[in-house]
């Protein structure tokens, strides 16, 4: 029976939780076997990262191309497994290095790719939430190997844990993969907080912090949560632009997102409608977030949330 892949994803060294949520969606169509792309030497301690119990067989890749060659590379070599373990499906991560990983396998493949999925069933049906939020639409890849990319935060990973099987394999990185080098790299300022896409908790400022982020970062830190932004506020310089969510921005599915000073533009709530409880702070009540809203202040965001900041550290304490 052939399984189901998917590419296990790590920040640095450190596997993320998306692997768990690829694991557990992936597991409802079969076996699952996470490939782990590995620096040279770095394979085994890559691969006992993947402890989740969906997971029934790992597959190592050793090279210093992913490292040189980045996602041409990573590519490469997911195509020729693929060629070789022919595979129900394909699970990567929808961030940008995933999407871009995906699509360059797909062409390799001639395979269909659907990205950005809040769902995969078990016959590899994609759930994707589009034209901000507003339409729900279920596709299925209808030539060759479905390759599905899927949004951080979307499936609820199950806690197993087990030992999976693990194996080593070899691949040659054609020269057509070789055409761009990466000359460095720099892995994100992660300043103590949940990466963006990855985080429970985001709490997110726009115009309305009128470039004072300390309230909105001071609630933040109390809640253990990202710091989002709109894009006014980075294109203003306020926040980089690393942080923006949006259409032009990140895709975020937290379990709780707060918008302080954000209207509530289309292009915003692109990226972030599929949270799954939205709090809004506004001081005008027609701001349209306030639509979306499962819970509303109308206030001043310099007055709401130090109160609520207050509020979150004396439960803690
Ligand atoms: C092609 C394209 C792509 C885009 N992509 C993105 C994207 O990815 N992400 C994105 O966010 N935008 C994007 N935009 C921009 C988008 O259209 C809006 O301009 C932007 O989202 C507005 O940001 P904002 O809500 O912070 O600012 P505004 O719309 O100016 O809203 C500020 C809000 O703050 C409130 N406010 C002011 N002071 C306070 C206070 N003290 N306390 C509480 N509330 C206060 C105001 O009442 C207002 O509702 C894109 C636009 C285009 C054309």
């Amino acid at each position: 029976m052939s399984s189901v892949l998917i590419l296990a994803d790590f920040i640095g060294a450190k596997v993320t939780k998306t692997t768990a949520e690829l694991a557990t969606a992936a597991s409802r169509m079969g076996e699952v076997t996470a490939v782990v792309l590995a620096p040279s030497g770095l394979g085994a301690s890559y691969a006992s990262e993947l402890t989740h119990g969906s997971i029934t067989h790992v597959l190592v890749v050793e090279s210093d191309s992913f490292i040189t060659y980045g996602v041409s590379a990573a590519a490469d070599v997911l195509a020729q497994i693929i060629a070789t373990k022919n595979p129900k499906a394909l699970l990567i991560a929808s961030h940008a290095f995933g999407k871009e990983v995906a699509a360059r396998v797909a062409v390799k493949c001639n395979s269909g790719i659907i990205t950005d999925a809040v769902d995969v069933s078990d016959d590899a049906t994609a759930t994707q939430v589009v034209f901000g939020g507003s339409t729900t639409v279920h596709s299925k890849v209808s030539h060759g190997t479905p390759i599905i990319t899927l949004r951080p935060n979307t499936v609820e990973a199950n806690t197993n844990t087990g030992t999976p099987t693990v194996e080593n394999a070899v691949f040659e990185i054609s020269e057509s993969s070789k055409k761009a080098i990466v000359t460095s790299s720099e892995p994100p300022v992660q300043g103590g907080r949940p990466e963006l896409t990855e985080a429970n908790i985001i709490v997110s400022g726009g115009r309305g912090t009128n470039g004072d982020f300390g309230a909105v970062e001071a609630f933040a830190d109390s809640l253990g949560a990202a710091v989002g932004a709109s894009r006014a506020a980075t294109d203003a310089g306020w926040y980089p632009h690393s942080h923006q969510v949006g259409q032009t921005g990140k895709t975020v599915s937290p379990q709780l997102y707060v918008a302080c000073g954000i209207s509530g533009a289309i292009q915003h709530r692109a990226g972030m409608q599929t949270s799954k409880a939205i709090v809004v702070i506004n001081k005008d009540p027609e701001a349209p977030l306030f639509e979306l809203a499962d819970f509303g202040v109308i206030g001043d965001l310099f007055a709401v949330l130090p109160k609520a900041t207050e509020g979150v550290n004396a439960r803690k304490s």
